[in-house]
């Protein structure tokens, strides 16, 4: 199927997307990399009838390290982040995550940014964000603002962005040498949607494990963290960390549903068989911490 007509606006700075989205509101769409809107568009689930390109906004490009942030540009292409040393080094969540985002072709032109602001639950970095405690620069109408990630995803393709309100950039905390880090999803081939996904990060100091963030996707409406699992990591030794208890705490936290491949049960054991795995990598890296 083709689109329904539409308006194109090339936008040549950030005031201009905010001048076009205040006139525009609800009938304007941003587009990034089109990776998800065009499909979206092609299949007639959205028929904007403005279309603002925001690729050659320079405010909304670049990786940045800061004094304890990585601020990535929300219009950095998946493939710029992917191949950034600064991404390796500051966030290595974020870089372990990336390979697993679709295939070369839509990495080229997927946008970090698009990604966040499309909020599919089965997306690899809303997971992430929420593992790393990011926040999210806003602007629109009424002025800049910054949010967590916490708040910014409200479920399935829904943020709480504003009609006229973009994405400018992402403040990632920047990694520390405590730190300790896991990635993993499972998916039918490399390069498809998750069918059930785990971002972590915690702490370790003295041996102990704290500040423990397990973020899963693929599971339910939005990426969502696993407070019991959390919980029952929480301030223990390294050594004596139960994988089994904390495991059947995930059962307590989410229950995913079905979806068109998977079932909810499968989803389950998957997250289990994934907390498994961070906490015997976080139990490696710990030692070597
Ligand atoms: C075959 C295929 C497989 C894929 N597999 C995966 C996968 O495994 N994992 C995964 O995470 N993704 C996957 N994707 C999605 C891909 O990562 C997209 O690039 C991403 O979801 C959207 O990014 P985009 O830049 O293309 O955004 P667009 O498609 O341009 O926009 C998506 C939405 O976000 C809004 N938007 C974009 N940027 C901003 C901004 N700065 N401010 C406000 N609103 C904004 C748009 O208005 C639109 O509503 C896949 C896509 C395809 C086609």
């Amino acid at each position: 199927m083709k689109p329904t007509a539409f308006e194109y606006v090339r936008a040549g700075s950030l005031d201009e997307v905010l001048t076009v989205l205040e006139e525009r509101g609800d009938e304007a769409k941003v587009l990034a990399g089109g990776q998800s809107l065009i499909p979206t568009m092609n299949m007639r689930f959205a028929a904007p009838e403005v279309l603002i390109d925001i690729s050659g906004v320079t405010e909304l490009r670049g990786i940045e390290v800061r004094d304890d942030v990585l601020r990535i540009g929300a219009m950095c292409r998946h493939v710029e982040v992917l191949n950034a040393p600064e991404v390796a080094e500051h966030a290595p969540l974020i870089a372990m995550a990336m390979p697993n985002i679709a295939h070369a072709a839509i990495r080229n032109r997927g946008t970090f940014g698009g990604s966040l602001c499309h909020a599919d639950p089965a997306a690899e970095l809303p997971a992430c964000v929420l593992a790393l405690d990011a926040r999210l620069n806003i602007d629109g109408k009424s002025g800049p603002r910054s949010i967590s990630a916490r708040d910014f995803f409200l479920g399935t393709y829904m943020t709480c962005l504003a009609d006229d309100e973009v994405l400018i950039s992402v403040d990632v905390p920047k990694v520390m040498s405590e730190n300790v880090t896991f990635f993993d999803e499972v998916a039918r081939r490399r390069g498809d949607y998750a069918m059930a996904g785990l971002a972590s990060q915690a702490t370790v100091r003295s041996g102990f494990i704290t500040d423990v963030r397990l973020a899963f996707f693929a599971v339910g409406e939005v990426a969502v963290r696993a407070p019991h699992a959390e919980q029952a990591l929480q301030g223990i030794l390294l050594q004596d960390m139960d994988a089994d208890a904390i495991c059947s705490a995930i059962a307590d936290d989410i229950s995913p549903f079905d979806d068109l491949t998977t079932s909810g049960a499968a989803k389950l054991t998957m997250m289990q068989v994934l907390t498994r795995r961070a906490v015997e990598s976080f139990a490696k890296q710990g030692a070597h911490a």
